[in-house]
């Protein structure tokens, strides 16, 4: 099979893992900047220009779009849907799970347990935001925030309201959310391939750090799921239409709660942490599902 990456760079572990056990099942395996290809549209054959040659030759893809390029990352995705190519996910699943509010409000209509979130227009009524997630402490999240940046906690009501203020003021979007206490700066990630748990690991958040990113310099270990957990990532999978993709959870008093679903996810932490094989996981994935 003639197998893309769409990624903007190939020296990414996860990358190059792809690329490992493409070839190691006897692929060809090309990345290719997104960002290069050009979309030819027209009434019968839709096609992609990149460099010097059309790639009409594509059997599967595996987006690996960064949020930054989210819009024409999709756009080229969206093409080679159009193009009868197989991706392990659609443009519009990864166009979805990049909005968070967007992302919650379907996870939450499929049943899905995850913190209190309440989101307003630029509400002045902090003090009756902070009452609908049942008081301080809360967690205040900008929507567009990765790798835990534009994650804040706040212990007080004064403290909330002067982040809420301040969020406000530079009409940044935020989600402010109930404060789960019990998960004491750890969270789950659950690996998803082909819609099935294949590794999942925790990851604890540095000595006096509530958020257990590891950029923010986590450190994570392998553990096995409850059946509730299990469920949980699998339905959170489903409920987007992401058969490939990271479930991140908290532990809770009343079980496992949805945190968010990233459809990108990285593989270094989580081979390094499980020692499994999610890479190949993937491809085999697709010579399933490649007609
Ligand atoms: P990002 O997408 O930027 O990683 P997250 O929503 O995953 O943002 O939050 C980053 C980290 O902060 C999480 O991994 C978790 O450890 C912690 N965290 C997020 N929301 C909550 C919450 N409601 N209660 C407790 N901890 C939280």
């Amino acid at each position: 099979m003639n197998i893309v990456i769409l990624s903007r760079n190939p020296n990414l572990y996860s990358t190059r893992r792809l690329i490992e056990e493409g070839e190691n099942r006897g692929h060809l395996v090309e990345v290719i900047d997104p960002l290069k290809c050009d979309i030819i549209i027209e009434k019968e054959k839709p096609t992609i220009y990149y460099k010097d040659r059309y790639l009409d030759y594509v059997d599967a893809i595996i987006p690996r779009i960064g949020a930054s390029v989210t819009f024409y990352g999709c756009a080229v995705v969206r093409q080679f849907e159009m193009m009868n190519v197989f991706t392990i996910c659609t443009s519009d699943a990864i166009q979805r799970s990049r909005d968070k509010l967007r992302s919650l409000q379907r996870l939450s209509k499929a049943g899905i347990g995850m913190p209190k979130t309440v989101f307003t227009n630029y509400s002045r009524d902090v003090e009756e935001v902070i009452e609908h997630v049942g008081g301080v402490p809360v967690i205040i999240k900008l929507l567009e925030g990765t790798q835990g940046l534009g994650v804040v906690l706040a212990e007080t009501k004064n403290a909330a309201e002067s982040v809420l203020e301040a969020f406000n003021g530079l009409e940044a979007r935020v989600i402010v959310q109930e404060f789960i206490k019990e998960a004491k700066g750890a969270d789950i990630r659950a690996l998803i391939v082909d819609g099935q748990v294949v590794g999942a690991m925790k990851r604890q958040g540095k000595e006096g750090e509530f958020r257990s990113n590891l950029h923010r310099g986590g450190s994570a270990n392998i553990i096995k799921l409850n059946a509730e957990e299990l469920k949980l990532a699998m339905n959170a999978s489903r409920a987007l239409k992401l058969p490939v993709c990271g479930v991140d959870m908290l532990q809770s008093a009343r079980g496992p709660l949805l945190l968010e679903v990233n459809s990108t996810p990285g593989l270094e932490g989580i081979e390094r942490a499980t020692h499994k094989n999610i890479a190949r996981a993937i491809i085999t994935f697709i010579e399933r599902n490649k007609n």
